[in-house]
Protein backbone atom coordinates (compact mmCIF):
# COMPACT_ATOMS: atom_id res chain seq x y z
CA UNK A 1 0.00 0.00 0.00
CA UNK A 2 1.25 3.57 -0.86
CA UNK A 3 -0.55 6.13 0.93
CA UNK A 4 1.18 9.34 -1.33
CA UNK A 5 0.27 10.32 -4.74
CA UNK A 6 2.60 9.21 -7.24
CA UNK A 7 3.58 12.81 -9.20
CA UNK A 8 0.94 11.46 -11.91
CA UNK A 9 -1.76 11.21 -9.55
CA UNK A 10 -0.65 14.94 -7.80
CA UNK A 11 -0.91 16.41 -11.03
CA UNK A 12 -4.28 14.99 -12.09
CA UNK A 13 -5.42 15.54 -8.50
CA UNK A 14 -4.44 19.31 -8.75
CA UNK A 15 -6.26 19.44 -12.04
CA UNK A 16 -8.87 17.97 -10.95
CA UNK A 17 -9.11 20.27 -8.11
CA UNK A 18 -9.08 23.46 -10.08
CA UNK A 19 -11.18 22.60 -12.86
CA UNK A 20 -13.94 22.21 -9.56
CA UNK A 21 -13.19 25.27 -7.96
CA UNK A 22 -13.99 27.10 -11.15
CA UNK A 23 -17.18 25.07 -12.46
CA UNK A 24 -18.49 22.78 -9.48
CA UNK A 25 -22.46 24.59 -8.77
CA UNK A 26 -23.76 24.67 -5.02
CA UNK A 27 -26.17 22.45 -4.00
CA UNK A 28 -27.87 25.81 -2.20
CA UNK A 29 -28.22 23.91 1.26
CA UNK A 30 -30.85 21.60 -0.48
CA UNK A 31 -30.74 17.80 0.54
CA UNK A 32 -30.98 14.35 -1.36
CA UNK A 33 -34.43 14.31 -1.43
CA UNK A 34 -35.46 17.46 -2.66
CA UNK A 35 -34.74 15.64 -6.36
CA UNK A 36 -38.64 15.48 -6.36
CA UNK A 37 -38.37 19.31 -6.96
CA UNK A 38 -38.11 20.13 -10.48
CA UNK A 39 -35.84 23.21 -9.76
CA UNK A 40 -33.25 20.82 -7.88
CA UNK A 41 -33.31 17.84 -10.15
CA UNK A 42 -32.69 20.65 -13.06
CA UNK A 43 -29.53 21.54 -11.30
CA UNK A 44 -28.69 17.91 -11.30
CA UNK A 45 -28.83 17.71 -15.02
CA UNK A 46 -26.94 20.43 -15.32
CA UNK A 47 -24.19 19.66 -13.33
CA UNK A 48 -23.91 15.95 -15.10
CA UNK A 49 -23.92 17.42 -18.34
CA UNK A 50 -21.12 19.64 -17.33
CA UNK A 51 -18.70 17.31 -16.15
CA UNK A 52 -19.56 15.07 -19.29
CA UNK A 53 -18.79 17.79 -21.42
CA UNK A 54 -15.69 18.16 -19.33
CA UNK A 55 -14.71 14.07 -19.53
CA UNK A 56 -15.76 13.87 -15.58
CA UNK A 57 -18.93 12.20 -15.79
CA UNK A 58 -17.89 8.78 -16.69
CA UNK A 59 -13.91 8.87 -16.32
CA UNK A 60 -13.06 5.49 -17.05
CA UNK A 61 -15.53 4.87 -19.85
CA UNK A 62 -14.12 4.94 -23.70
CA UNK A 63 -14.67 8.17 -25.18
CA UNK A 64 -16.72 6.88 -28.00
CA UNK A 65 -19.18 6.20 -25.81
CA UNK A 66 -19.09 9.96 -24.01
CA UNK A 67 -16.91 9.06 -21.15
CA UNK A 68 -13.29 10.46 -19.97
CA UNK A 69 -11.40 7.39 -21.38
CA UNK A 70 -9.15 7.54 -18.21
CA UNK A 71 -7.99 5.38 -15.26
CA UNK A 72 -9.74 3.85 -12.62
CA UNK A 73 -7.52 5.81 -10.32
CA UNK A 74 -8.64 9.27 -11.66
CA UNK A 75 -12.17 8.23 -11.06
CA UNK A 76 -11.79 7.80 -7.26
CA UNK A 77 -9.51 11.05 -7.30
CA UNK A 78 -11.70 13.18 -8.71
CA UNK A 79 -14.60 11.98 -6.59
CA UNK A 80 -12.75 12.58 -3.61
CA UNK A 81 -12.07 15.88 -4.61
CA UNK A 82 -15.84 16.44 -6.08
CA UNK A 83 -17.10 15.32 -2.24
CA UNK A 84 -15.35 18.38 -0.95
CA UNK A 85 -17.74 20.48 -2.82
CA UNK A 86 -21.61 20.82 -2.18
CA UNK A 87 -22.40 20.18 -5.61
CA UNK A 88 -26.15 19.04 -6.22
CA UNK A 89 -27.90 15.69 -5.66
CA UNK A 90 -26.80 12.80 -7.79
CA UNK A 91 -29.70 10.75 -9.40
CA UNK A 92 -27.31 9.09 -12.08
CA UNK A 93 -25.96 6.96 -9.52
CA UNK A 94 -27.61 4.18 -9.81
CA UNK A 95 -27.57 4.16 -14.03
CA UNK A 96 -23.84 5.03 -14.25
CA UNK A 97 -22.95 2.84 -11.56
CA UNK A 98 -24.92 0.02 -12.41
CA UNK A 99 -27.16 -0.55 -14.57
CA UNK A 100 -25.75 1.34 -18.06
CA UNK A 101 -22.54 -0.53 -17.00
CA UNK A 102 -24.42 -4.15 -17.15
CA UNK A 103 -25.84 -2.58 -20.80
CA UNK A 104 -22.49 -2.41 -21.49
CA UNK A 105 -21.14 -5.71 -20.76
CA UNK A 106 -23.83 -7.97 -21.57
CA UNK A 107 -26.13 -5.46 -23.62
CA UNK A 108 -26.18 -5.75 -27.71
CA UNK A 109 -24.61 -3.07 -30.05
CA UNK A 110 -27.68 -1.76 -30.83
CA UNK A 111 -28.50 -0.89 -26.99
CA UNK A 112 -24.90 0.73 -26.22
CA UNK A 113 -25.65 2.94 -29.22
CA UNK A 114 -29.41 4.09 -27.62
CA UNK A 115 -28.17 4.40 -23.64
CA UNK A 116 -24.89 4.93 -22.57
CA UNK A 117 -24.40 8.23 -24.21
CA UNK A 118 -27.79 9.78 -22.68
CA UNK A 119 -27.03 8.08 -19.44
CA UNK A 120 -23.43 9.57 -19.31
CA UNK A 121 -24.94 13.66 -20.20
CA UNK A 122 -27.79 13.15 -17.24
CA UNK A 123 -30.61 13.40 -19.85
CA UNK A 124 -31.80 9.58 -19.23
CA UNK A 125 -32.14 8.03 -15.76
CA UNK A 126 -32.44 5.16 -14.68
CA UNK A 127 -33.49 2.86 -11.77
CA UNK A 128 -32.83 -1.02 -10.36
CA UNK A 129 -35.52 -3.39 -10.06
CA UNK A 130 -34.40 -6.65 -8.66
CA UNK A 131 -35.70 -6.56 -4.89
CA UNK A 132 -38.63 -8.18 -4.14
CA UNK A 133 -41.34 -8.98 -1.12
CA UNK A 134 -39.74 -11.79 -1.65
CA UNK A 135 -36.52 -11.61 -2.70
CA UNK A 136 -34.08 -9.31 -0.91
CA UNK A 137 -31.14 -10.18 0.24
CA UNK A 138 -31.44 -13.47 -2.00
CA UNK A 139 -31.57 -11.70 -5.23
CA UNK A 140 -32.22 -15.33 -6.89
CA UNK A 141 -35.09 -15.68 -5.22
CA UNK A 142 -37.22 -13.24 -7.76
CA UNK A 143 -40.71 -14.06 -8.62
CA UNK A 144 -41.66 -11.33 -11.04
CA UNK A 145 -42.52 -13.18 -13.99
CA UNK A 146 -41.68 -13.20 -17.97
CA UNK A 147 -43.49 -15.06 -20.12
CA UNK A 148 -42.84 -15.44 -24.10
CA UNK A 149 -44.94 -14.56 -26.66
CA UNK A 150 -43.55 -14.12 -29.86
CA UNK A 151 -41.09 -12.01 -30.14
CA UNK A 152 -42.26 -10.08 -26.99
CA UNK A 153 -42.36 -11.12 -23.54
CA UNK A 154 -45.11 -10.66 -21.15
CA UNK A 155 -44.06 -9.28 -17.36
CA UNK A 156 -46.77 -9.81 -14.12
CA UNK A 157 -45.29 -9.32 -10.62
CA UNK A 158 -43.89 -6.68 -8.04
CA UNK A 159 -40.51 -5.30 -7.23
CA UNK A 160 -39.60 -3.17 -4.02
CA UNK A 161 -37.33 -0.58 -2.51
CA UNK A 162 -36.90 0.78 -6.23
CA UNK A 163 -34.74 3.83 -5.59
CA UNK A 164 -35.12 6.54 -7.75
CA UNK A 165 -38.22 4.41 -9.93
CA UNK A 166 -40.59 7.82 -9.98
CA UNK A 167 -37.90 10.42 -11.62
CA UNK A 168 -36.27 7.24 -13.78
CA UNK A 169 -36.98 6.92 -17.51
CA UNK A 170 -35.64 2.93 -17.83
CA UNK A 171 -35.34 0.25 -15.36
CA UNK A 172 -33.02 -2.81 -15.38
CA UNK A 173 -35.49 -5.66 -14.35
CA UNK A 174 -34.65 -8.83 -13.21
CA UNK A 175 -37.11 -11.65 -13.96
CA UNK A 176 -37.92 -15.50 -13.95
CA UNK A 177 -38.60 -16.98 -17.54
CA UNK A 178 -37.89 -20.62 -16.21
CA UNK A 179 -39.73 -21.63 -12.75
CA UNK A 180 -39.13 -25.12 -13.68
CA UNK A 181 -34.99 -25.08 -13.55
CA UNK A 182 -33.16 -24.28 -10.03
CA UNK A 183 -33.26 -20.79 -8.68
CA UNK A 184 -30.17 -19.27 -10.81
CA UNK A 185 -30.64 -20.93 -13.88
CA UNK A 186 -34.12 -19.63 -14.43
CA UNK A 187 -33.69 -15.55 -14.60
CA UNK A 188 -33.54 -13.36 -17.73
CA UNK A 189 -32.49 -9.52 -17.43
CA UNK A 190 -34.12 -7.05 -19.50
CA UNK A 191 -34.29 -2.91 -19.72
CA UNK A 192 -38.18 -1.47 -19.56
CA UNK A 193 -39.07 2.18 -20.15
CA UNK A 194 -40.81 3.20 -17.04
CA UNK A 195 -43.22 5.43 -18.67
CA UNK A 196 -44.97 2.12 -20.71
CA UNK A 197 -47.99 1.15 -19.71
CA UNK A 198 -48.18 -1.66 -17.52
CA UNK A 199 -45.52 -0.42 -15.06
CA UNK A 200 -47.61 1.23 -11.93
CA UNK A 201 -44.61 3.27 -9.44
CA UNK A 202 -45.86 3.62 -6.27
CA UNK A 203 -43.65 5.84 -3.69
CA UNK A 204 -42.58 4.59 -0.34
CA UNK A 205 -43.02 7.36 2.60
CA UNK A 206 -40.09 7.17 4.84
CA UNK A 207 -39.11 8.86 7.79
CA UNK A 208 -37.41 11.39 6.86
CA UNK A 209 -40.29 12.89 5.11
CA UNK A 210 -38.45 12.08 2.02
CA UNK A 211 -39.85 9.37 -0.51
CA UNK A 212 -36.78 8.01 -2.42
CA UNK A 213 -37.56 4.67 -3.11
CA UNK A 214 -41.03 2.65 -4.65
CA UNK A 215 -42.96 -0.44 -4.82
CA UNK A 216 -43.09 -1.21 -9.04
CA UNK A 217 -46.17 -3.09 -10.37
CA UNK A 218 -46.11 -4.64 -13.55
CA UNK A 219 -49.88 -5.98 -14.95
CA UNK A 220 -49.20 -7.90 -18.50
CA UNK A 221 -46.55 -5.23 -19.58
CA UNK A 222 -45.32 -6.11 -22.65
CA UNK A 223 -42.06 -6.24 -24.16
CA UNK A 224 -40.17 -6.75 -27.00
CA UNK A 225 -37.33 -9.48 -27.19
CA UNK A 226 -34.57 -6.62 -28.42
CA UNK A 227 -35.25 -5.43 -24.82
CA UNK A 228 -33.49 -8.75 -23.61
CA UNK A 229 -29.68 -8.10 -21.58
CA UNK A 230 -28.08 -10.98 -22.39
CA UNK A 231 -28.91 -14.09 -22.93
CA UNK A 232 -32.37 -16.18 -22.07
CA UNK A 233 -31.88 -17.91 -18.36
CA UNK A 234 -28.73 -15.99 -17.81
CA UNK A 235 -30.32 -13.64 -15.93
CA UNK A 236 -28.40 -14.57 -12.34
CA UNK A 237 -25.07 -14.02 -13.84
CA UNK A 238 -25.87 -10.96 -15.48
CA UNK A 239 -26.90 -9.83 -12.06
CA UNK A 240 -23.47 -10.05 -10.57
CA UNK A 241 -22.12 -7.96 -13.10
CA UNK A 242 -24.64 -5.09 -11.69
CA UNK A 243 -24.02 -5.91 -7.96
CA UNK A 244 -20.33 -6.06 -7.76
CA UNK A 245 -21.02 -2.52 -9.53
CA UNK A 246 -23.34 -1.71 -6.85
CA UNK A 247 -21.38 -2.94 -3.47
CA UNK A 248 -17.98 -0.64 -4.90
CA UNK A 249 -20.52 2.30 -5.83
CA UNK A 250 -22.23 2.41 -2.45
CA UNK A 251 -18.74 0.47 -0.31
CA UNK A 252 -17.23 4.33 -0.07
CA UNK A 253 -19.04 5.44 3.04
CA UNK A 254 -19.26 8.77 3.59
CA UNK A 255 -21.97 11.69 5.54
CA UNK A 256 -21.44 12.89 9.01
CA UNK A 257 -18.27 13.06 10.96
CA UNK A 258 -16.47 12.42 13.99
CA UNK A 259 -14.90 15.78 13.76
CA UNK A 260 -18.33 17.51 13.94
CA UNK A 261 -19.37 15.51 17.02
CA UNK A 262 -16.15 16.91 18.35
CA UNK A 263 -17.01 20.57 16.75
CA UNK A 264 -20.62 20.11 19.32
CA UNK A 265 -19.15 18.74 21.78
CA UNK A 266 -16.42 22.08 22.21
CA UNK A 267 -19.65 24.02 21.76
CA UNK A 268 -22.04 22.44 24.47
CA UNK A 269 -22.12 22.36 27.87
CA UNK A 270 -23.45 19.73 30.05
CA UNK A 271 -25.06 19.72 33.87
CA UNK A 272 -21.45 18.64 34.84
CA UNK A 273 -19.21 20.86 31.91
CA UNK A 274 -18.46 21.07 28.78
CA UNK A 275 -19.54 17.95 26.97
CA UNK A 276 -16.28 17.82 25.17
CA UNK A 277 -14.58 17.06 28.67
CA UNK A 278 -17.08 14.53 28.79
CA UNK A 279 -14.59 11.05 29.75
CA UNK A 280 -17.11 8.67 28.18
CA UNK A 281 -18.17 11.00 25.39
CA UNK A 282 -14.07 11.38 24.51
CA UNK A 283 -13.68 7.70 24.26
CA UNK A 284 -16.84 6.79 22.12
CA UNK A 285 -14.98 10.00 19.72
CA UNK A 286 -11.19 8.49 19.86
CA UNK A 287 -12.74 5.19 18.77
CA UNK A 288 -14.61 6.69 16.14
CA UNK A 289 -11.60 8.44 14.85
CA UNK A 290 -9.68 4.93 15.06
CA UNK A 291 -12.61 3.31 12.64
CA UNK A 292 -12.45 6.85 10.27
CA UNK A 293 -8.60 6.01 9.90
CA UNK A 294 -9.29 2.02 9.76
CA UNK A 295 -12.13 3.14 6.75
CA UNK A 296 -9.50 5.53 5.44
CA UNK A 297 -6.54 3.37 4.94
CA UNK A 298 -8.94 0.40 3.50
CA UNK A 299 -9.88 2.83 0.85
CA UNK A 300 -6.31 3.64 0.02
CA UNK A 301 -5.83 -0.27 -0.63
CA UNK A 302 -8.45 0.09 -3.07
CA UNK A 303 -6.66 3.02 -4.59
CA UNK A 304 -3.41 1.14 -4.68
CA UNK A 305 -5.02 -1.47 -6.79
CA UNK A 306 -6.58 0.19 -8.97
CA UNK A 307 -3.35 2.49 -9.47
CA UNK A 308 -1.72 -0.94 -10.19
CA UNK A 309 -4.61 -2.02 -12.95
CA UNK A 310 -5.95 -4.62 -10.40
CA UNK A 311 -9.87 -5.09 -9.25
CA UNK A 312 -10.37 -4.50 -5.35
CA UNK A 313 -11.38 -7.71 -3.86
CA UNK A 314 -14.11 -8.63 -1.70
CA UNK A 315 -12.32 -6.69 1.04
CA UNK A 316 -14.16 -3.44 0.02
CA UNK A 317 -17.03 -5.06 1.53
CA UNK A 318 -15.74 -4.03 5.15
CA UNK A 319 -16.04 -0.31 4.31
CA UNK A 320 -19.66 -0.58 4.14
CA UNK A 321 -20.70 -2.62 6.94
CA UNK A 322 -18.29 -0.60 9.20
CA UNK A 323 -19.08 2.98 7.90
CA UNK A 324 -22.84 2.73 7.90
CA UNK A 325 -23.19 1.89 11.53
CA UNK A 326 -20.42 4.10 12.44
CA UNK A 327 -22.54 6.57 11.18
CA UNK A 328 -25.54 5.00 13.02
CA UNK A 329 -23.71 5.85 16.44
CA UNK A 330 -22.23 9.04 15.44
CA UNK A 331 -26.03 10.18 14.93
CA UNK A 332 -27.40 9.07 18.03
CA UNK A 333 -24.31 10.59 19.99
CA UNK A 334 -24.61 13.75 18.32
CA UNK A 335 -28.36 14.16 18.74
CA UNK A 336 -28.28 13.05 22.76
CA UNK A 337 -26.13 16.13 22.65
CA UNK A 338 -28.20 18.72 20.63
CA UNK A 339 -30.86 17.94 23.32
CA UNK A 340 -34.54 19.17 22.86
CA UNK A 341 -32.82 20.52 19.34
CA UNK A 342 -32.23 17.20 18.46
CA UNK A 343 -35.80 16.67 16.96
CA UNK A 344 -35.54 20.03 14.74
CA UNK A 345 -35.17 18.46 11.43
CA UNK A 346 -35.74 21.31 8.95
CA UNK A 347 -31.62 22.16 7.55
CA UNK A 348 -32.82 25.87 8.05
CA UNK A 349 -33.30 25.66 12.24
CA UNK A 350 -31.66 22.33 13.08
CA UNK A 351 -27.70 22.49 14.12
CA UNK A 352 -25.18 21.91 11.69
CA UNK A 353 -28.25 21.85 9.10
CA UNK A 354 -29.47 18.84 9.99
CA UNK A 355 -26.62 16.83 9.49
CA UNK A 356 -27.15 14.49 11.67
CA UNK A 357 -30.83 14.28 11.90
CA UNK A 358 -30.09 13.13 8.20
CA UNK A 359 -27.38 10.91 9.35
CA UNK A 360 -30.00 9.12 11.56
CA UNK A 361 -32.58 8.59 9.45
CA UNK A 362 -30.69 7.60 6.59
CA UNK A 363 -28.36 5.35 8.36
CA UNK A 364 -30.45 2.02 8.97
CA UNK A 365 -31.13 1.97 4.99
CA UNK A 366 -27.38 2.40 4.59
CA UNK A 367 -26.81 -0.50 6.54
CA UNK A 368 -29.33 -2.94 4.13
CA UNK A 369 -28.87 -1.16 0.81
CA UNK A 370 -26.61 -3.02 -1.49
CA UNK A 371 -26.52 -5.86 0.80
CA UNK A 372 -26.94 -5.94 4.16
CA UNK A 373 -24.66 -6.34 6.80
CA UNK A 374 -25.37 -10.15 7.40
CA UNK A 375 -24.93 -10.72 4.00
CA UNK A 376 -21.72 -8.65 3.80
CA UNK A 377 -20.25 -10.59 6.93
CA UNK A 378 -21.27 -13.58 5.06
CA UNK A 379 -19.28 -12.42 1.97
CA UNK A 380 -16.08 -11.56 4.52
CA UNK A 381 -16.46 -14.96 5.75
CA UNK A 382 -16.23 -16.88 3.13
CA UNK A 383 -14.14 -14.79 0.54
CA UNK A 384 -11.96 -13.51 2.43
CA UNK A 385 -11.39 -15.25 5.40
CA UNK A 386 -12.08 -18.59 4.06
CA UNK A 387 -14.70 -19.76 6.31
CA UNK A 388 -17.51 -22.34 5.57
CA UNK A 389 -20.02 -21.42 3.29
CA UNK A 390 -23.58 -20.70 4.52
CA UNK A 391 -25.80 -23.04 3.98
CA UNK A 392 -28.28 -22.63 0.80
CA UNK A 393 -30.78 -25.74 0.84
CA UNK A 394 -32.47 -24.41 -2.27
CA UNK A 395 -29.85 -24.42 -4.60
CA UNK A 396 -30.34 -27.24 -6.67
CA UNK A 397 -34.30 -27.71 -6.79
CA UNK A 398 -36.76 -26.37 -9.19
CA UNK A 399 -37.70 -23.08 -8.39
CA UNK A 400 -41.44 -23.70 -8.31
CA UNK A 401 -40.58 -26.60 -5.45
CA UNK A 402 -39.13 -24.58 -3.33
CA UNK A 403 -41.86 -24.17 -0.39
CA UNK A 404 -43.25 -20.59 -0.02
CA UNK A 405 -45.51 -20.95 3.17
CA UNK A 406 -48.56 -21.00 1.80
C1 LIG B 1 -32.03 2.82 0.93
C2 LIG B 1 -32.31 1.58 0.12
C3 LIG B 1 -32.30 1.65 -1.25
C4 LIG B 1 -32.56 0.49 -2.02
N1 LIG B 1 -32.58 0.60 -3.38
C5 LIG B 1 -32.84 -0.50 -4.13
C6 LIG B 1 -32.93 -0.41 -5.55
O1 LIG B 1 -32.78 0.66 -6.13
N2 LIG B 1 -33.22 -1.52 -6.25
C7 LIG B 1 -33.40 -2.73 -5.65
O2 LIG B 1 -33.62 -3.72 -6.36
N3 LIG B 1 -33.33 -2.86 -4.30
C8 LIG B 1 -33.08 -1.78 -3.53
N4 LIG B 1 -33.03 -1.87 -2.15
C9 LIG B 1 -33.34 -3.15 -1.53
C10 LIG B 1 -32.15 -3.83 -0.88
O3 LIG B 1 -31.29 -4.36 -1.86
C11 LIG B 1 -32.73 -4.91 0.04
O4 LIG B 1 -33.51 -4.28 1.02
C12 LIG B 1 -31.64 -5.72 0.70
O5 LIG B 1 -30.93 -6.48 -0.25
C13 LIG B 1 -32.20 -6.64 1.79
O6 LIG B 1 -33.27 -7.37 1.31
P1 LIG B 1 -34.67 -7.44 2.11
O7 LIG B 1 -35.06 -6.04 2.46
O8 LIG B 1 -35.62 -8.25 1.30
O9 LIG B 1 -34.34 -8.19 3.46
P2 LIG B 1 -34.22 -9.77 3.64
O10 LIG B 1 -33.37 -10.34 2.56
O11 LIG B 1 -35.59 -10.33 3.81
O12 LIG B 1 -33.43 -9.86 5.00
C14 LIG B 1 -34.08 -9.74 6.27
C15 LIG B 1 -33.03 -9.93 7.35
O13 LIG B 1 -32.48 -11.26 7.26
C16 LIG B 1 -31.05 -11.23 7.15
N5 LIG B 1 -30.60 -12.30 6.25
C17 LIG B 1 -31.09 -12.61 5.02
N6 LIG B 1 -30.39 -13.63 4.49
C18 LIG B 1 -29.42 -13.96 5.38
C19 LIG B 1 -28.36 -14.91 5.39
N7 LIG B 1 -28.18 -15.76 4.37
N8 LIG B 1 -27.55 -14.93 6.49
C20 LIG B 1 -27.75 -14.10 7.53
N9 LIG B 1 -28.72 -13.17 7.57
C21 LIG B 1 -29.56 -13.10 6.52
C22 LIG B 1 -30.77 -9.86 6.55
O14 LIG B 1 -29.46 -9.43 6.85
C23 LIG B 1 -31.83 -8.99 7.22
O15 LIG B 1 -31.41 -8.60 8.50
C24 LIG B 1 -32.79 -0.74 -1.37
C25 LIG B 1 -32.81 -0.81 0.02
C26 LIG B 1 -32.58 0.33 0.77
C27 LIG B 1 -32.63 0.23 2.26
Amino acid sequence: MDFNDTPEEAAYRAKAREWLAANAPKRGGRVESDLDDPASMDGSRAWQRKKAEAGYAAITWPKEWGGGGGAPWQSVIFGQEEAAFDTPGNPFAIGLGMCVPTVMTVGNQADKERFVRPAVRGDEIWCQLFSEPSGGSDVAAARTRAVRDGDDWVINGQKVWTSGAHYSDFGLLLARTDPDVPKHKGLTMFWIDMKAPGVEVRPIHQMSGASNFNEVYFTDLRISDAQRVGEVGAGWATSLVTLMNERLAIGGGGGASHRQVLKLAQEISTLTGLAAKDNGLREKIADWFVQAEGLKYTRYRTLTALSRGQTPGPESSIGKVVSAALMQDMAATALDLEDQFGIISDPKNAPLSGAFQMALMAAPGLRIAGGTDEILRNIIAERVLGLPQDVRLDKNIPFKDIPTGR
